[in-house]
């Protein structure tokens, strides 16, 4: 069998299991809203939580954000090669440097992508004769990062403290390093770790803890400086991303000035990576900006959860997270159905993708509900009228 066919067949099983995914066409997104197919819809599946991705192209650029891009000459396009082997670029150090500050840590280091950084980062600081102890509900980058150390890993139930203290009791002293691996708020399932919880365990036992805060960066802290900064927790390790809250894209790690150093010789995706071009980290600053200065939009994205979590409450389906973060989702449980309901939100009017394995657990398959900060109130009520009336009458 040739090996294209042998394709054919496996992707015909993936859809007659409801699990083939294509991704789907948008023409433009902006404001909460994307257009797909000519038709403007109420999009509500991003990560764009404050609505940053697509800005007024009216609105001013904040002050003080200016000059990082006047500092970059507009004839650039990329930075030609890893930043170790033709040079790094003051924009770039600049960006790390507020990075840093903004997360109340000593220094950051820039990756193309949050994947990129945690396939990086965990094998780079846990090799052979250490413990990595990993949350069972942690994103793919962080699955795959411990499966690329050379550490031994052990996952442990979705926050479940008593079982991570049994494991450090037993496993701890055998190992030289530990480390907690954690989501700050989890990408999936919208809920929040006890990061200080997590610090004095990791302390008690000798353990190191850290923390990727993709989905609680420029939601949660003071000026949106993340989850650990509200705890006032320091983890030796800080993973933050730029494609969500940020409206970017790539990902940045921050720690100790000995950590930075350390992950510029030994992360790969640095390393053997080319350096993002010199425009992006330039946005980055102006970014950073934008976030420390969305207090409003904070609390119009937490109240736009709350209210829809509220207003779907008497659905029969269970509920999970929305309670102190912006991702709200509807366990539906089986691929076909939640596929379908994807169909008939969308045909009235609202985006919300369906969310299927090998994402989430077979079995707990959802919708996947984030509003953004861009959505108006009337906008939310729309949404959820839409939602009652589809997740009332099941197909
Ligand atoms: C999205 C996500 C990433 C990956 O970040 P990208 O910049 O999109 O590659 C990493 N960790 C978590 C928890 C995420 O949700």
């Amino acid at each position: 069998m040739s090996f294209d066919h042998a394709l054919e067949g496996a992707l015909a099983a993936l859809r007659d299991g409801g699990n083939l995914r294509v991704p789907r066409t948008i023409e433009a997104l902006g404001g909460g809203w994307v257009r797909i197919e000519g038709r403007d819809v109420l999009g509500l599946c991003s990560n764009d939580y404050l609505g940053l991705a697509a800005d007024d192209p009216r609105a001013p650029i904040p002050e003080g954000a200016t000059n990082g891009l006047r500092a970059v000459s507009g004839s650039e396009r990329g930075a030609a090669a890893s930043r170790l082997v033709s040079g790094t670029r003051p924009i770039h150090r600049q960006a790390e440097g507020a990075l840093a500050a903004f997360t109340r840590t000593d220094a950051s280091l820039l990756f193309s992508s949050g994947y990129a950084a945690n396939v990086s980062c965990i094998p780079a600081i846990a090799e052979a004769g250490d413990l990595l102890l990993s949350d069972s509900s942690n994103h793919a980058s962080l699955i795959d990062g411990c499966r690329l150390s050379r550490a031994d890993t052990i996952i442990f139930p979705h926050l479940d403290l008593p079982t991570l203290q049994e494991r450090l009791t037993e496993l701890a002293p055998r190992y030289r390093r530990t480390w907690i691996v954690t989501e700050a708020i989890f990408s999936m399932d919208g809920d929040v770790a006890p990061l200080s919880d997590l610090r004095r365990l990791a302390d008690q036992h000798r353990a190191f803890l850290y923390v990727d805060e993709a989905h609680s960066l420029g939601i949660r802290g003071p000026e949106g400086s993340g989850l650990c900064a509200e705890e006032r927790v320091r983890p030796e390790v800080f993973i933050g991303t730029l494609g969500k809250a940020f409206g970017l894209a790539g990902a940045f790690a921050s720690g100790s000035t000995h950590l930075i150093r350390w992950l510029e010789n030994r992360a790969r995706g640095f390393v053997f990576s080319t350096a993002s071009p010199p425009h992006q980290a330039a946005e980055i600053l102006v970014a950073i900006d934008r976030v420390r200065h969305a207090d409003a939009a904070r609390a119009q994205l937490l109240s736009h959860t709350t209210r829809l979590r509220s207003a779907l409450a008497h659905l029969p389906f269970a509920l999970v997270g929305g309670d102190n973060s912006a991702i709200l989702s509807v366990i539906v449980g089986d691929p076909h159905q939640v596929m379908a309901f994807t169909d008939q939100l969308l045909e009235r009017g609202v985006f919300v993708q369906g969310i299927r394995a090998p994402t989430v657990p077979p079995g707990t398959e959802r919708l996947r509900i984030v509003p953004s900060a861009a959505h108006s109130a009337q906008d939310i009520d729309a949404a959820i009228e839409t939602l009652v009336s589809v997740l009332e009458a099941p197909p």
